[in-house]
């Protein structure tokens, strides 16, 4: 008898061993059944609600899925003994009632007991996505869900950049860009999605340039126009979510009135000079009420008091700091993923190096997300200026 073979002899005595008919009644009555087998073999068939776990990475996840080291562990391989060598090493960890499904998923299928072809990322994405499939609160299905999302930015410019970059990066499926403006050198001084070699070009374009480069299974959706409300609801219908990339009030009430009216979160941020402010604005959140930016503001200010694109200055890392906020927060709303910024303002003060953040509450007498608001129509929106 081999070294492997007399180990297995040894493990076969203490580790208990269950028929797969029983850990099929185990699992339906809490046991937690876990896949400790390779993705090229879960691919082919898993049993319904089996964490999956691959044997490299077992002990590393196993507390994500079973915190409690009481709760019964039903551990289920190809054929059998890849489950008793990991049974083992869970016991090792506490965890005292851990045992090794009989005949593994060969016996499972043949038995004819339920089981699925479970959506898998390819080798390709499995190593470019490695450090969130590392991280338990992301993992392949929160991957996959990023893959699925679709996003929209309102501006390809100096908050766009940051966040359409780091969306690619992250693998968010399909990215919608708003931007009816060409790349000028002045914007180089902060908006990187653009380079000295593309100035003239329409930023939508360029953006998809860079985007293309950086992540290639990105598809991008180029919207090279004014959004005005002929067109918003068209463009906005069937994203998960908005980013507010805009640089001016008009284009600011119209983001938020479709997207109140449309049911879908809209991430904020704003710059001038040397601060910087971002909120999430979801009436329609199922987990808790926050206000629209009309709730904040309702009307907005007359044009002689707001300062205009062309004319304010802003600290070029400005919008990377703001955008990048933005970014985070989109994220963890596309994988329902900690707290999000919903009913608080943070406000960033560059030069004190200052967060502070303020308390947003819905106004219920809000005419557009008021507890009994009926969607008074668009407003008339004067015409934007390019995105800062
Ligand atoms: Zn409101």
């Amino acid at each position: 008898m081999n070294l492997k073979d007399r180990r297995l002899a040894e493990l076969r005595l203490s580790i208990p061993e269950i028929e797969p008919a029983a850990a099929l009644a185990l699992q339906q009555q809490g046991a937690a059944l876990i896949d400790v087998r390779e993705p090229d073999e879960i691919s082919q068939g898993s049993p319904v609600g089996a964490h999956r776990l691959g044997r490299s990475f077992l002990e590393m996840r196993i507390e994500t899925v079973a915190p409690d080291h009481r709760r019964p562990l039903l551990v289920m391989c190809g054929a059998g003994a890849r489950a008793l060598f990991a049974a083992d090493s869970l016991q090792r960890l506490g965890y005292r009632d851990v045992r090794s499904v009989v005949g593994g998923f060969n016996r499972w299928k043949d038995e004819g007991l339920p089981f699925e072809i479970p959506r898998l990322l390819d080798a390709d994405a499995r190593e470019r996505y490695a450090r969130h499939l590392l991280l338990p609160e992301i993992g392949e299905a929160g991957q996959l869900k990023l893959l699925d999302s679709k996003v929209l930015l309102i501006g390809a410019g100096g908050l766009g950049s940051p966040v359409a970059l780091y969306l690619a990066a992250a693998g968010v499926g399909a990215l919608g860009l708003v931007d009816h403006d060409l790349v000028d050198r002045s914007n180089l001084q902060r908006q990187i999605l653009h380079a000295e070699t593309r100035l003239g070009m329409p930023k939508v374009q360029s953006a998809r340039q860079a985007i293309e480069a950086l992540n290639p299974r990105i598809e991008v959706t180029g919207y090279e126009t004014h959004l005005d409300s002929g067109n918003v609801e068209d463009i906005f219908k069937g994203y998960d979510v908005v980013v507010d990339g805009s640089d001016n009030f008009p284009t600011r009430y119209l983001v938020n009135d479709a997207c109140v009216k449309l049911g879908i979160p809209n991430v904020h941020g704003s710059i001038y000079r040397f601060e910087g402010q971002v909120t999430v604005f979801w009436p329609a959140c199922p987990r808790r009420r926050g206000p629209c930016y009309r709730c904040l503001y309702p009307e907005p200010p007359p044009p002689e008091l707001a300062p205009s694109c062309a004319e304010a200055g802003v600290l070029g890392v400005l919008p990377g700091v703001i955008g990048l906020l933005q970014t985070v927060e989109t994220i963890k709303l596309l994988l329902d993923l900690g707290e999000p910024l919903l009913g608080r303002l943070l406000w960033y003060d560059a030069l004190r190096a200052h967060f502070t953040e303020l308390h947003v509450g819905p106004d219920p007498a809000c005419r557009y997300c008021g507890e009994h608001a009926q969607f008074p129509g668009y407003g008339d929106y004067q015409p934007v200026c390019a995105s800062r």
